[in-house]
């Protein structure tokens, strides 16, 4: 008889990964390296080291260890909220009517409201070991700094945070939890760097970007002794570390003999995306096992969609090192009504590849059809999700859909990467209903694409 699946599964305590798995040991085409954007070549250890820890610069240039061991700090840490728990939404699936059995991981459960702190207490944590007084971060809605001060308060390090400008003034509940966890924040662009003023005398009155706020982070660290610079997403550092989610889901599958057919993240630098569906792409390069994975992606800034392939800078001040992914170009910017975070400009160099390869799909969906989704699983589920997450629940959605009409039983998993109490003014603008969509045109991404550098 097949066993009864909880509403909530969840792994006791020494069911814990005590590893983090690193899929790029089983891709058969590595992603492309990093360039240096001075002289065109891989970056090395030693460059890479200037601007991260070393022993995260190691990690993001490990293409062959599976398996890396959490140390034991990141493991109690972890213990204050995880495991996550799995969850069966019996509620949706009878809501919807269908057949399909979806489970989702929720990753909401810590005051910074996202699975962002799986990676920021692993880079903090590395961070004290190398003996280094702080480390300077870029964030836009604020969840990524939120994650990253509270890891900083735990390891007793010095946080400085540059928020992107437009944020900073109309967000000012993510600024103040950060401030809670004693960082210093700053709007961006701003005058306390090069960069900044750069920008700042180029475009008064701008409203700042990420891309603009990671050039300010940057020249901050290299220029103050004992500072290095983290980041929240794109890295496959970062990957490494988000694998928490991946393995646990895969453990408590493992546990209750659950098979996903269908795996499902929303994608805004591919942290979240690529740390829930590694183990599984492993055991698909393997051979052990096949999945359908899909990357979800606004309309409004479709990277992986209608991107391409290419070097770029990851900043708008292009002082990062050039990474190969999907993007839309460094100076891309979402237009104005773009309301539900995943406005990176570019994609993981790892899920890049292996969305190129085809082992995994994207879908762009827009962003009344993400809010829509999201109230209706608010409703029906209890949990009201971060709108990034709600671009999963769309695609979840739409496929148990599917599967009510052809009338099969698929297993859906997906990934809620948080709650979404922070971003009520773009609710308020679905409840409102004046909320509206912007696709760009082939002529909005040329400006973009035009921005591409040269790499031979
Ligand atoms: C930051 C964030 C994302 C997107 O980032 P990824 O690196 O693509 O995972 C998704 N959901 C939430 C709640 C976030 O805070």
């Amino acid at each position: 008889m097949e066993q009864k699946i909880p509403y909530k599964i969840y792994l006791s305590e020494d069911e814990l990964p005590k590893q983090w798995y690193n899929v790029r040991a089983d891709m058969k085409t590595k992603p492309a390296p990093l360039l240096n954007p001075g002289t065109g070549k891989p970056v090395t250890l030693e460059e890479l080291s200037q601007i991260f820890c070393t022993e995260l610069a190691k990690q993001e240039l490990n293409n062959d260890d599976a398996y890396i061991d959490i140390p034991q700090e990141i493991q109690n840490f972890y213990k204050m909220y995880r495991p996550s728990p799995l969850t069966r939404a019996y509620f949706l699936e009878k809501a919807l009517g269908t057949p399909a059995k979806i489970y989702y991981k929720f990753e909401g459960n810590n005051t910074s409201g996202s699975h962002k702190l799986n990676s920021s207490i692993a880079q903090a944590y590395y961070a004290r070991q190398q003996g280094l007084k702080g480390v300077t971060t870029e964030t836009g809605a604020g969840q990524w700094g939120t994650a990253l001060a509270m890891a900083c308060s735990y390891f007793g390090l010095d946080c400085k945070v540059f928020m992107v400008k437009c944020s900073y003034e109309q967000k000012p509940f993510r600024r103040e939890v950060m401030r809670t966890y004693g960082a210093d924040v700053t709007p961006s662009p701003s005058d306390t760097t090069e960069v900044g003023r750069k920008i700042l005398e180029e475009f008064p009155g701008t409203s700042g970007s990420l891309g603009c706020a990671i050039s300010e982070a940057v020249e901050c660290a290299v220029s103050h002794e004992g500072y290095r610079y983290v980041l929240g997403s794109v890295l496959s550092q970062v990957l490494l570390h988000q694998s928490i989610i991946g393995l646990e889901s895969m453990a408590a599958c493992d546990k209750y003999g659950i098979k996903p057919d269908i795996i499902i993240g929303c994608a805004g630098g591919g942290s979240n995306l690529g740390g829930l569906i590694s183990p599984f792409m492993g055991r698909k390069l393997r051979g052990e096992a096949d999945y359908q994975f899909i990357a979800v992606e606004p309309a409004s800034c479709p990277s992986l969609t209608r991107g391409k392939y290419a070097y770029d800078f990851c900043d708008t001040g292009k002082v990062c090192p050039l990474a190969k992914m999907y993007t839309l170009g460094s100076g891309f910017i979402p237009s104005p009504n773009h309301a539900g975070g995943l406005r990176y400009h570019g994609m993981s160099s790892v899920l890049s590849e292996l969305y190129h390869e085809g082992l995994m799909e994207a879908r762009s969906v827009e962003q009344t059809a993400v809010f829509a989704a999201a109230q209706q699983f608010a409703r029906i589920e209890g949990t009201l999700p971060a709108p990034e997450s709600s671009h999963a629940i769309r695609v979840a959605i739409d496929e148990a859909l599917k599967c009510k009409e052809t009338g099969e039983e698929k297993t859906i998993l997906f990934g809620l990467t948080g709650t979404g109490y922070f971003d009520m003014t773009a609710y308020q603008k679905f409840n409102d209903g004046v909320m509206s969509d912007y696709i760009p045109t082939d002529e909005d991404l040329a400006k973009g694409f035009a921005g591409l550098p040269e790499v031979k």
